[in-house]
Parts: C-alpha cells; sequence; structure tokens
C-alpha cells in the first residue's frame, strides 16, 4: 500500500485551502521505526511505551530501558518522539504485577493513576526516558489525565526525577516538554489553569469516544450504536480546540480515527492540525488531505449539525464523492 502513496511520500500533508497538516505515526516497539522512512510521518506522536512492559515476563530495567528510548531516538534521526508513559491497567495487564479485581477496569486503576499511587515504576521510567535522551530534546505525555490535579503530580514527579538526574551528573534534555492525553470528558472541562499549565495535549479518541458515547470501545454490540461522526462528538471536539486555541497550547489527535480517511478529513476540517496514526494510513490520509479544502468540508459539517442530522457522514461522503 505504501508503494501506491511512494509519490507524495515526502511531500506535504497540504490542504486544497493551503493549510499543512501534521501526520505523525504510532508506535509502540523497535521494530516500528523504520516505517519513519518508508511511510513519511514527520515524527513519532505516539509511542506507547506499555508494549515494552506487555512483551515481558519480568519488568524491564531502568537501564534497558534507556538504552530502548535512546534507541528510537536515534532511529527517529532527530524527529520528534512523543513517550506516552506507561499505560497499564483496563485492557492492559502485565504478566509480573498482581492482578487487581476489579469490576469495570476501563474506568478503573490504569494509567496514570497507578503511575501516581504507586510511583515506583513511574520514576525509574521518568529516570530511563531522561537518560535515554541523553541532553537531546524530550517530549513526555501522561495518559488518562483526568484532572489537573493529576498533571500537577505528574510533573511534579519530573522536576523530582530531573533534579535527581542533575544530582547525579547526568545531562538534562536539552528541552523537555509534559503533555497529558486527554481521554476523558473531564478533562475537557478543566481550569483555564490546567490548559494553560500544560505543555500540550493529546486527544485519545478511542478512549475519549467510549466514555463521551458512554460505549466500551472492546464490546461490539454497544460500539456499532453509534458513528465517530456524529455531531455531538464533534461539537464536543470543536470545544476542546476552541479552548485549545484560546490558551494558545498544542492540541493533537492520536486514536485510531486519525488513521482513517474520512475522518481524519472532518478532524482537519474542524480544527485539529496534529494526527497521529499508524504507518500504514499516512499515505492515504494526506491524499484525502491534498484533495480537500477544509472551509468546505466544515461548512457541510456546519450545515449537517444545524439540520439536526445525528452523523455528518452521510453528507461529507456526500460531498466527497463529488470532488474525488
Ligand atoms: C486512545 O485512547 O485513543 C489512545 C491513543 O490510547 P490507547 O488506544 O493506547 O488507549
Ligand atoms: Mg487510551
Amino acid at each position: 500500500a505504501q508503494e501506491r502513496y511512494a509519490s507524495i511520500r515526502d511531500k506535504p500533508a497540504k490542504t486544497l485551502c493551503g493549510r499543512t497538516i501534521s501526520l505523525t505515526m504510532n508506535a509502540g516497539l523497535m521494530a516500528d521505526l523504520p516505517s519513519l522512512e518508508g511511510s513519511g510521518a514527520e515524527g513519532v506522536g505516539l509511542f506507547r511505551t506499555e508494549l515494552q512492559f506487555l512483551i515481558r515476563s519480568h519488568m524491564p530495567k531502568r537501564a534497558e530501558l534507556s538504552e530502548l528510548y535512546a534507541r528510537v531516538m536515534d532511529a527517529a534521526g532527530g524527529r520528534r518522539v512523543v513517550f506516552r508513559t506507561l499505560d497499564i491497567g483496563s485492557d492492559k495487564v502485565l504478566a509480573y504485577m498482581k492482578p487487581t479485581d476489579e469490576p469495570n477496569p476501563a474506568m478503573g486503576w490504569r494509567a496514570v493513576r497507578v503511575g501516581l499511587d504507586k510511583p515506583g515504576v513511574m520514576r525509574m521510567q521518568l529516570q530511563a526516558l531522561i537518560r535515554g535522551a541523553a541532553g537531546r530534546p524530550l517530549s513526555v505525555m501522561f495518559p488518562f489525565v483526568a484532572q489537573r490535579a493529576e498533571y500537577d503530580a505528574a510533573r511534579a514527579e519530573m522536576d523530582k526525577a530531573l533534579a535527581r538526574e542533575r544530582i547525579l551528573g547526568h545531562p538534562l534534555p536539552e528541552t523537555l516538554e509534559l503533555g497529558a492525553m486527554l481521554e476523558t470528558p473531564s478533562l475537557a472541562f478543566a481550569p483555564d489553569s490546567f490548559y494553560e499549565n500544560v505543555d500540550f495535549l493529546s486527544i485519545g479518541g478511542n478512549d475519549l469516544k467510549q466514555f463521551f458515547f458512554a460505549a466500551d470501545r472492546e464490546n461490539e454490540r454497544v460500539r456499532r450504536r453509534y458513528d465517530t461522526l456524529n455531531v455531538s462528538f464533534l461539537t464536543f471536539l470543536r470545544s476542546i480546540v476552541a479552548r485549545c486555541e484560546a490558551s494558545g497550547t498544542p492540541l493533537g489527535f492520536c486514536g485510531e480515527d486519525a488513521g482513517r480517511p474520512v475522518e481524519a478529513a472532518c478532524l482537519a476540517a474542524i480544527g485539529l492540525r496534529n494526527l497521529s496514526m499508524r504507518p500504514a494510513s499516512i499515505g492515504p490520509v494526506k491524499s484525502i488531505l491534498r484533495r480537500t479544502d477544509l472551509r468546505e468540508l466544515n461548512r457541510i459539517i456546519e450545515e449537517a449539525t444545524a439540520r439536526g442530522d445525528q452523523s455528518v457522514r452521510g453528507a461529507v461522503m456526500e460531498y466527497l464523492r463529488g470532488k474525488f
């Protein structure tokens, strides 16, 4: 499939109305990194660090992790890599951690909640990230942040890790950006001070959608009840875009929908400028963006919303069919 899009691989995802959308890839293993060249991705918008933990039978050691993070950054050759700290719990259970018996693990003790309540592993991981960066720029984001206090506490852990590394004589990252994933509706309503403090936000659409619609992402029966292009969801996403524009917070989207061409075009039309997706999706998404006028598409979405349509998909498909 990548051969099909080879002719646009080195071209920007520039729309007919002149907007350039940044397309990055999702990764989680060293083996994913060669796709950076092949896909034409600008960088890694989401590096799911838990995969390294999930494929092992023992907790990885700090030195192994820092070596891996260094190799990932080497392979990216200076392009931005956003490392997401450990996102375990829910559907991702580590063989060497005592399982928790929770009635509803997706809404349970997972991700940054585990990191903050039992900070040993998170501290080890933050140290490994700083050491892996070895003086280079470093981007880290925390998964499943549901409120400002969690982001502040995670940030305080990073500050402590930096102080410790400085004392130990390790070089500190040249620059450091600390972001949060917006995966729970609550974060969309966090105080302005949160938006002003966070270095960037990335919408985890897979989780955000399941909590917005109260529909389990793993459950086919309920997942099929709604369309991602549901106007309520798009209106909600617009409100997040508006808040980030008001506070000047860089915003991206890294759920599966970013890699679906029609959905990606709609996300760009409502104002998302950074999309992160599986490498094989970069070509198809770039291809549709290069042939779309986002202002026109945004008008189609607004009109369908004003009409009271439940989903904009019909109107969007009709518009796109006329264009291609
Ligand atoms: C998401 O929730 O959209 C996301 C990118 O994270 P994950 O799919 O790993 O939960
Ligand atoms: Mg998620």
